[in-house]
C-alpha cells in the first residue's frame, strides 16, 4: 500500500515524497473513515483527497465555494492527465450535458461542484446513479458561523448526504484552525478525534515583518524597485488610498492592477484574470480581494495599512508563497491606521457582520498588540491561533533577524564607473549584465562586452549585483530617469564618491547564519526564459501559467538543466503526463540557452554540479595560497561573513584550516557555555550571553569546530 501511494504520487503528480501529514490523511480516507484535515494554505491539501479519488473506483465529488477555485483545480488535474470536471453556473446547457454524459460513463475521477447545486433534483439523481466513494468538502470552515467566511449554502451539504442512497466517506479540509471552527466541522460531519489531522499552521517560508514609523510611500517604492518582476499584493485600508497608490505605481511604469468593491464586477474580474495570467505583477487591493486566488507564486504581500484583526491579517499574508518558496509579508504601520480602524468600527463601514462593537475593539486591540510586540512576531501569531509548541525565536521575522552593515564601496565604484562609461544610457538589467559579463544578444549588439568593466563582477550572482545597484538607488547615488525606459543616471553624490576616497557606502544585510546558505538563487537568466515559455504555453492552452507548472519546477530546471525526458521526470512537479506534454518545449529552450550563452560558463556550472566543486573550495584554495580574508573578499567579491563561512565549511570537510586562528584564547569555553545556556542555539541569542568583545565570527568558528 505504502509503495502504491508513493507510485501514484510520483507518476501522477511528479512529487518524490509526501509532505508532513499528507500520507496519514490519504490512508485514513482510504480506510473509509470520515476525516478532517487542517493544514496551512499551501500545505498541500488537494492531493490528500485526489490520491484516494484516483485509486478508488467511481467519481469523487468535491464541494468548493468558488467557480474560479474549481476551474483551477480541474485545469491542474487535467494538465497532469487526471480526468476531472466541474458543473457550474458559468457553463452552457450543452457543455453541462456533455460533462454529465462523461460522468455517467464513469470517465471522471473528480467532479467539482458548488454547494448551491447539491439540492437540485437532477443532481441528486445523478449522484445516486453513479458510484461516489468520497465526498470532499473543501474550505470546510465555510460551514461554521465562527469562521471568517460562513456560507449558508454549506448547510445544505448534510441534507444532500441524507439524500444519498449509499453514504460516501467524508473528507473535510480547511486552513482555519480555531477550536470553535474545528468543533463545528467535526460535529456536522461526524468526524472523530482520531480522524482529525491538524498540521502546524506555521508557514516557515514566509518572512514576516512589521515596519513602524517608516515613510510608507518611500518604503514601498524602494521595495518594488528591489523586487521588480515579482508578483505581489498590496493591501490598503480604503478605496481612496488604493486608487491613489495605484496611480502612483502605474505612473512609475510597473504592471499594476487595482481591486476594490467600488469597481464593477467586470473590471474586477478582468483585474483578477490579468493578475493570474501574469499580465500584471502587482495588485493594489482592499480586503475584498483574495478569496479564490490560487496563484502559487505570489512573492510578497504588503499591508500598507494595519488590517482590522489578526484573523484577516493571517489569511491575507497566507496568500504569499503557496509554492513553498521564500516570500515576504510586510506590514507598514503608523498610528493613523488605528484611527482608520476605529472610524470603520464606529461607522460600521463593512456592512453587518456577526461581531459586536466590543468584540471588534477587542480584536483591534489584539492586532495593535501584535504590531508592537518586541518578541518574535511569528511566535505571537502561532500562540494566538492556539499552537502549543512555539519557539521563542523563529529567525525569519523582523524581530528575530539581525542586520549587519556591509561595506560595498568597491562595488559602488564599479557600478558607477559602468554607468558613466556607457554614458548613462542603460537600465539596471543591462548594467548588471555588463558587470556580470553576460553574453546576451543585447550586450553583443551594442558592443558592451568591450566596456572596460565588463565581467568585473562575474563571481557574483546577478541578483546580488542588482541588489547593490538598488542600494545605490535608495541611497541617492543613482536615480532612474524616464518612466518608460528606467535609465540609470548618476547624481552629484555619486561623482563626489568617486572623487573623495574617504567616503564609504554601506548596505544592510541580514546576519543570519542559516539564511546565508539558502541565498543561492540559481540561474536567473534561464529562469526568465523558461518563465516566458511557460507563459506562452499557458496562453495557448488558455489557463494561468501556474497551472502549467510552479516556479519551483522552473528553478529545479535551472539547476538540473534536464536535456532529455528521463531527466525531465526528475523535475519537481513533473509526472509522466506533464513531462510528455511539455518536456520537449522546456528541453528545447534549455538546449538553446546552453548553446547560445557563454558555453564555457554553463559547462563549468554543469561540471561544478557534477564534480561538486563547491564555492567554499575555491575560497579555501585562495586561503592556502596565503591570501588574507580581506584579499579574498575583494577577489571573489564576497562579504567577510561568507568567506569565513567558506573556510569553516572547508574545515568541516577535512581541509586543513586552522580553526583556532579564528577564536581568541579563553573565549572558546565561554562560547560553549553560552551555546549550552541558550534555548534556540541561534547566533543572536548565544551572543547575548557573552561579553561584548566576543565576535560573531568566533561563535561561528566554535560551532564549526564542535558541532559540525
Ligand atoms: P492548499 O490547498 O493546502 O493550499 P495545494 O494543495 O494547492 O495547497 O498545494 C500547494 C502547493 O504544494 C501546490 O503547488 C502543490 O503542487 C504542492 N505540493 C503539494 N504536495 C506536495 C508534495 N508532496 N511535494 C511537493 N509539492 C507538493
Ligand atoms: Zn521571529
Amino acid at each position: 500500500m505504502e509503495n502504491k501511494l508513493n507510485i501514484v504520487l510520483e507518476k501522477a503528480f511528479g512529487y518524490k515524497s509526501f509532505r508532513k501529514g499528507q500520507e496519514e490523511i490519504v490512508k485514513n480516507i482510504l480506510d473509509k473513515k470520515n476525516t478532517l484535515g487542517v493544514m496551512p494554505t499551501g500545505g498541500g491539501k488537494s492531493i490528500c483527497y485526489q490520491i484516494p479519488a484516483i485509486i478508488k473506483k467511481g467519481t469523487t465529488i468535491v464541494i468548493s465555494p468558488l467557480i474560479s477555485l474549481m476551474k483551477d483545480q480541474v485545469n491542474e488535474l487535467n494538465s497532469s492527465g487526471i480526468s476531472a470536471t466541474t458543473i457550474n453556473s458559468s457553463m452552457g446547457n450543452k457543455e453541462i450535458s456533455d460533462e454529465i454524459r462523461k460522468i455517467r460513463d464513469n470517465k471522471i475521477k473528480l467532479l467539482y461542484i458548488s454547494p448551491e447545486r447539491l439540492l437540485l433534483d437532477s443532481f441528486i439523481e445523478l449522484a445516486n446513479s453513479i458510484t461516489v466513494p468520497f465526498l470532499i468538502i473543501d474550505e470546510a470552515h465555510c460551514i461554521s458561523q465562527w469562521g471568517h467566511d460562513f456560507r449558508r449554502s454549506y448547510l445544505d451539504i448534510n441534507t444532500f448526504i441524507e439524500k444519498m442512497e449509499k453514504k460516501p466517506v467524508i473528507g473535510a479540509f480547511t486552513a482555519t484552525a480555531t477550536e470553535k471552527v474545528m468543533k463545528d466541522i467535526k460535529n456536522t460531519f461526524n468526524i472523530s478525534d482520531e480522524s482529525t489531522f491538524k498540521e502546524n499552521i506555521d508557514r516557515e517560508n514566509l518572512y514576516i515583518s512589521v515596519e513602524r514609523d517608516v515613510k510608507k510611500e518611500d518604503y514601498l517604492i524602494n521595495y518594488l524597485r528591489e523586487n521588480r518582476d515579482k508578483a505581489g499584493i498590496i493591501y490598503v485600508g480604503s478605496r481612496k488610498e488604493g486608487d491613489k497608490l495605484y496611480e502612483k505605481i502605474n505612473h512609475l511604469g510597473y504592471k499594476v492592477g487595482i481591486y476594490h468593491a467600488g469597481l464593477d464586477d467586470k473590471t474586477r474580474n478582468q483585474m483578477q484574470e490579468k493578475f493570474k495570467n501574469e499580465e500584471i505583477d502587482i495588485m493594489v487591493a482592499t480586503n475584498a480581494f483574495g478569496m479564490g486566488i490560487n496563484k502559487t507564486n505570489i512573492r510578497f504581500v504588503i499591508h500598507y495599512n494595519m488590517p482590522k484583526d489578526i484573523e484577516s491579517y493571517y489569511q491575507e499574508i497566507g496568500r504569499a508563497g503557496r509554492d513553498g518558496e521564500e516570500s515576504q509579508c510586510i506590514l507598514l504601520f503608523s498610528n493613523k491606521d488605528i484611527m482608520l480602524q476605529k472610524y470603520l468600527i464606529e461607522n460600521n463601514h463593512e456592512g453587518a457582520d456577526e461581531f459586536t462593537i466590543e468584540e471588534k475593539y477587542k480584536k483591534l486591540n489584539e492586532i495593535i498588540k501584535y504590531v508592537n510586540v518586541q518578541s518574535c512576531h511569528r511566535g505571537y501569531l502561532l500562540k494566538y491561533f492556539g499552537e502549543k509548541e512555539v519557539k521563542d525565536t523563529c529567525g525569519n521575522c523582523s524581530n528575530c533577524i539581525n542586520y549587519q552593515e556591509i561595506d560595498i564601496t568597491e562595488e559602488a565604484y564599479k557600478i558607477i564607473s559602468t554607468i558613466g562609461r556607457t554614458k548613462e544610457r542603460y537600465g539596471i538589467n543591462v548594467i548588471a549584465d555588463i558587470l556580470f559579463g553576460s553574453r546576451s544578444a543585447k550586450i553583443k549588439e551594442n558592443n558592451l562586452n568591450e566596456v572596460s568593466t565588463f565581467g568585473l563582477m562575474k563571481n557574483l550572482k546577478k541578483p546580488v549585483i542588482k541588489s547593490y545597484i538598488n542600494a545605490l538607488l535608495s541611497q541617492d547615488y543613482l536615480f532612474e530617469s524616464d518612466k518608460t525606459y528606467m535609465v540609470l543616471k548618476l547624481t552629484d553624490k555619486a561623482r563626489e564618491l568617486i572623487k573623495n576616497k574617504e567616503l564609504k557606502v554601506l548596505k544592510k544585510e541580514s546576519l543570519n547564519y542559516v539564511k546565508e546558505s539558502s541565498k543561492e538563487v540559481g540561474n536567473l537568466e534561464l529562469f526568465e526564459i523558461l518563465r516566458m515559455l511557460r507563459r506562452d504555453i499557458a496562453v495557448a492552452e488558455k489557463v494561468p501559467p501556474y497551472i502549467i507548472c510552479s516556479d519551483k519546477s522552473l528553478k529545479d530546471m535551472c539547476t538540473k538543466l534536464p536535456l532529455d525526458l528521463k531527466s525531465m521526470l526528475k523535475i519537481q512537479g513533473f509526472g509522466e503526463v506533464k513531462a510528455k506534454k511539455y518536456g520537449d518545449k522546456f528541453i528545447g529552450e534549455i538546449k538553446k540557452y546552453i548553446e547560445l550563452n557563454n558555453v564555457e560558463r554553463v559547462n563549468t556550472e554543469i561540471k561544478n554540479l557534477n564534480e561538486k566543486v563547491k564555492s567554499y573550495e575555491i575560497t579555501c584554495q585562495l586561503y592556502f595560497e596565503g591570501k588574507t580574508i580581506k584579499e579574498i573578499t575583494e577577489e571573489r567579491i564576497l562579504t567577510e561573513t561568507t568567506v569565513e563561512g567558506h573556510l569553516f565549511e572547508g574545515y568541516q570537510n577535512g581541509l586543513s584550516i586552522n580553526i583556532d586562528d579564528f577564536i581568541d584564547e579563553g573565549n572558546e569555553k565561554l562560547i560553549l557555555e553560552a551555546i549550552k545556556s541558550s534555548t534556540t542555539g541561534k547566533l543572536k541569542e548565544v551572543k547575548e550571553f557573552l561579553p561584548e568583545n566576543v565576535s560573531y565570527t568566533e561563535i561561528r568558528a566554535v560551532y564549526a569546530k564542535h558541532f559540525g
